[in-house]
C-alpha cells in the first residue's frame, strides 16, 4: 500500500473504515436515522463553534461550493469573487452557470488577502449579493483571514460563501465569530473520512436570501433549501448515503476527542516549512501559510513528473503535483488530518530527500533531519 501524503484525500483511520461496514437500515423510512443524521449535523455545528445549521450532502466537496452558488445566485446578481488562488477564481464559473455576474477581485497569489486593501475596494463598490472566498486555497496553500473578511463583507450586507474544504478541522474555524454565511467542507481532507460527502454550514441570513428569491433555484441536487425542513417533515430530498455518514460521524468524534489537533497541525506545518527552506528549496508563498499543506517550487533542472513518480514507485509515498498554471511548477505536501503526524511526515520528507539525491539534485540539508530537530524543539 502506498502512503498517501496528498492534500486530500487523506489516510482514513481504522475506526472510520469499520463504521462504514456496519449493518444499515433504510435511511428514508427509519425515523431513528433522522435523529442520527441530525445529531451528526449538530456535532458539526458544535465543532465549528456555531449556532448555524449544518447539512451533510451526498457528493464530493465541489457539490458544496456549487450548491452555495446555485442556491444564492439569481439572474444578473453581482457576485464578488475573491481571487488569490485557483479555487478562488474558480467560483466565477459557478456564478456564471447560475446566471450571475462574477466580479473578480484579484490579488497577489503569493500571500493572503490584505484586508485593508479589500476594505478600500469595498468602499468604492459594494453592490454585491454575496462574495466567495477560499479559506485555504490548496494549490498554493494560502490561508485567507476569513475572520476579518467575512465581518467586513457583512458590514455592507454582503453574504459570504467560504470554501473551507482544505482547512476545516486542520485549522480552528469559529463560524459565528467569522459571521460566515455558508461554509463548505469536504469529508476527504482534514476530517479524514473517505471521499464522497460535503458538509455545509448555513446562516439564517443565507436561508432568508434563498427564501426571498424572485426565481426558483435552478437545481434540485444543489438546492440547499430542500434540506431546510428535513427533520420536521422526516423527508430527505434523496436517499442519504448511510454508510458514508456512519464513517463521517466516527471521523467527527475522532476530531472531537483529539484536543491537540490544531496545535499539532500548526507545529507540523511550521517544521515542514523550515525543512524545505533549510534544504535550499523555495516555498511558493511569501506569507499566509495554511497549516494543512506545504507548497514548494520544483527547482530548475528537476522534472516534476519524474520526481513524483520516483516518490511513488521507489519509496511508496504519494505526494501531489498541481494543476492549471502551476502544473509541473510546484509540488504539494499534505499534512492534514490523519496525515498530520510526526512519523508519517518525517517518512515523507526522508523519501523526498532520497528522491532529490536519486535525481542528482543536492540539497543543503536533509529535510527529514531538520523536521525532526524542529518538531522536538
Ligand atoms: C479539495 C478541495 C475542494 C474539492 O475539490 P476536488 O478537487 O474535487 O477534491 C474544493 N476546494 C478546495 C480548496 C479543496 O482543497
Amino acid at each position: 500500500m502506498k502512503k498517501i501524503m496528498t492534500p486530500g484525500p487523506t489516510q482514513v483511520r481504522e475506526n472510520v473504515r469499520m463504521a462504514r461496514s456496519l449493518a444499515t437500515t433504510n435511511p428514508d423510512l427509519d425515523l431513528e436515522f433522522y435523529e442520527y443524521y441530525k445529531d451528526t449535523c449538530d456535532l458539526l455545528s458544535e465543532l465549528l463553534h456555531t449556532k448555524n445549521v449544518c447539512y451533510i450532502l451526498s457528493g464530493e466537496g465541489i457539490l458544496g461550493l456549487e450548491a452555495a452558488c446555485a442556491s444564492l445566485t439569481e439572474q444578473g446578481d453581482r457576485v464578488l469573487v475573491l481571487d488569490n488562488g485557483i479555487f478562488g477564481r474558480g467560483f466565477a464559473d459557478f456564478v456564471k452557470i447560475y446566471g450571475g455576474e462574477p466580479v473578480l477581485y484579484t490579488a497577489d497569489y503569493h500571500q493572503a488577502f490584505d484586508v485593508k486593501a479589500l476594505a478600500d475596494y469595498l468602499e468604492q463598490d459594494h453592490d454585491f449579493k454575496y462574495a466567495a472566498v477560499v479559506h485555504c486555497d490548496t494549490p498554493t496553500g494560502v490561508q485567507n483571514p476569513i475572520e476579518e473578511i467575512c465581518p467586513l463583507l457583512k458590514r455592507y450586507g454582503i453574504l459570504s460563501v467560504v470554501d473551507a474544504v482544505a482547512s476545516m478541522f486542520g485549522v480552528d474555524i469559529d463560524v459565528d465569530a467569522c459571521q460566515a454565511d455558508i461554509v463548505c467542507g469536504g469529508s476527504q481532507k482534514a476530517l479524514s473520512a473517505p471521499v464522497g460527502l460535503t458538509m455545509v454550514c448555513v446562516s439564517d441570513d443565507a436561508i432568508r436570501a434563498m427564501e426571498q428569491r424572485k426565481t426558483p433555484i435552478a437545481s434540485f441536487y444543489a438546492n440547499l433549501l430542500t434540506f431546510r425542513d428535513y427533520y420536521k417533515n422526516k423527508w430527505f430530498p434523496y436517499t442519504m448515503p448511510i454508510s458514508d455518514i456512519y464513517g463521517l460521524r466516527t471521523a467527527l468524534e475522532n476530531v472531537k476527542d483529539d484536543k491537540d489537533i490544531h496545535k499539532r497541525h500548526a507545529e507540523i506545518a511550521s517544521a515542514t516549512r523550515k525543512a524545505v527552506t533549510e534544504a535550499g528549496l523555495k516555498l511558493y508563498l511569501e506569507s499566509g501559510f495554511c497549516a494543512t499543506v506545504t507548497v514548494l517550487e520544483v527547482p530548475e533542472g528537476v522534472d516534476s513528473a519524474e520526481l513524483l513518480n520516483t516518490m511513488t514507485e521507489k519509496y511508496g509515498v504519494m505526494i501531489a503535483g498541481c494543476f492549471d498554471f502551476l502544473a509541473g511548477k510546484v509540488i504539494r505536501l499534505g499534512h492534514m488530518g490523519e496525515n498530520a503526524n510526526v512519523e508519517d511526515v518525517a517518512m515523507m520528507l526522508g523519501a523526498l530527500d532520497a528522491t532529490f539525491a536519486d535525481m542528482g539534485y543536492a540539497l543543503n540539508a536533509s529535510m527529514k533531519d531538520v523536521f525532526v530537530r524542529e518538531i522536538h524543539n
